[in-house]
């Protein structure tokens, strides 16, 4: 039997980016001219058809500046108004002000088309309370039909399935643990976001806890849904890390120091290794019950699981007694790539810094 000839293929579609995402704001605070704040598009789409924000704790003022260092930020020439309008929606992680203050500060002078608010029911339920006409005026609305208000609540159910946030772009959403508050539980969230033709993704984590910490492990879901992906259709995570070694687990209020992100990356590893011996496991809705395994997983096993991913952390708190020509990142990144390469997990870790822009 004789095979067809291979047909030419011209570019490799792993070669060519799928996604560009500008870093607007990276910092855990206190700068409030550096907040969690990104903007992404497909890389086959112009920056002028349509903008996707991914939390938005700074934004025009923030963009103004890095526009000013770098007008060719977008390729071409743009204001910061400008970009912003071209934005069709928000994904917001949780209301925590680090995340929301450059949308609600920009409300009420947006451009452009109609913008939607994807988030949870309490992240929504939270946005509602500062769009109140008290802490701010009204500016969103719940209603498809009410063209006055330019801002439109879009709930995200955390049903592990994929909506549609905008053409070609999906989004799966997965709660995760961002510690505890005087009423309980304070969650945040995880997205999955998906380029739906080239079947393309990259995970991006709001603030979280570690699984070690928390009182029902929520991380592992992530992972669980992560594993069998990496690292052909992902490639990229989005992580925070706030704080520096040494940062004690009653002083993390919710955040990752490098010792927790690291034993989640290696919780990750672990997962891959148990995907690709076939060893399934699905995302959990309930807390896991510790089991012993047949086939245990040693550090060994797990060398160079994470081979092709590319691991981004963000939401360094900075310290502003310390010097400023040294931010929190360049001391917290280096202690996180170390412990990886201590556990051999193969991952590559980069620091996100404001101002970048990002291939996916
Ligand atoms: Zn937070
Ligand atoms: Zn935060």
């Amino acid at each position: 039997m004789t095979l067809p000839p291979a047909e030419p293929s011209p570019i490799h579609p792993l070669l060519m980016p799928t996604f560009d995402l500008v870093v607007i704001g990276s910092g855990g605070g206190p700068d409030e001219t550096n907040l969690s704040a990104y903007l992404f598009k497909p890389h086959d789409a112009a920056w002028q058809d349509g903008i996707i924000a991914l939390d938005a704790g700074s934004a025009q003022g923030a963009l103004s500046q890095l526009l000013y260092r770098n007008p060719l930020l977008f390729n071409s020439r743009y204001t910061a108004a400008e970009i912003y309008s071209f934005l069709r929606c928000y994904l917001i992680t949780h209301a925590h002000l680090d995340h929301i203050s450059g949308l609600v500060l920009s409300a009420g002078s947006f451009r452009g088309p109609r913008k939607r608010i994807y988030a949870t029911k309490e992240t929504l339920d939270d946005l509602e309370n500062i769009f109140s006409d008290r802490i701010w005026p009204n500016l969103a609305s719940w209603n498809e039909a009410d063209d006055n208000y330019k801002l439109l609540y879009s709930l995200l159910t955390v049903d592990n399935k994929y909506r549609n946030v905008y053409p070609n772009v999906s989004v799966r959403t997965i709660p995760i643990n961002h510690g505890q508050n005087d009423s309980g539980h304070y969650g945040s969230v995880a997205f999955f976001i998906r380029h739906d033709v080239r079947q393309q993704e990259f995970l991006f984590f709001g603030d979280v806890e570690p699984d070690a910490v928390a009182a029902t492990p929520q991380t592992i879901n992530v992972w669980r849904a992560a594993a069998p992906k990496i690292p052909l259709t992902l490639s990229a995570i989005f992580i925070e890390c706030s704080w520096p070694t040494g940062r004690s687990d009653d002083m993390l209020f919710g955040h990752l120091n490098p010792v927790h992100l690291v034993n989640e990356l290696g919780v990750l590893a672990t997962e891959v290794v148990r995907f690709r011996r076939g060893e399934h496991a699905s995302v959990r809705t309930r807390p896991m019950r510790k089991k012993q395994r047949k086939n245990p997983i040693s550090p060994d096993d797990i060398a160079g699981a994470l081979d092709g991913l590319r691991v981004y952390i963000m939401h360094c708190k900075d310290d502003l007694d310390s010097d400023p020509e040294k931010p929190m990142r360049d001391i917290i990144v280096p202690q996180v790539r170390a412990l990886v390469e201590q556990k051999r997990l193969g991952a590559e870790i980069i620091a996100v810094r404001q101002g970048l822009h990002i291939e996916i």
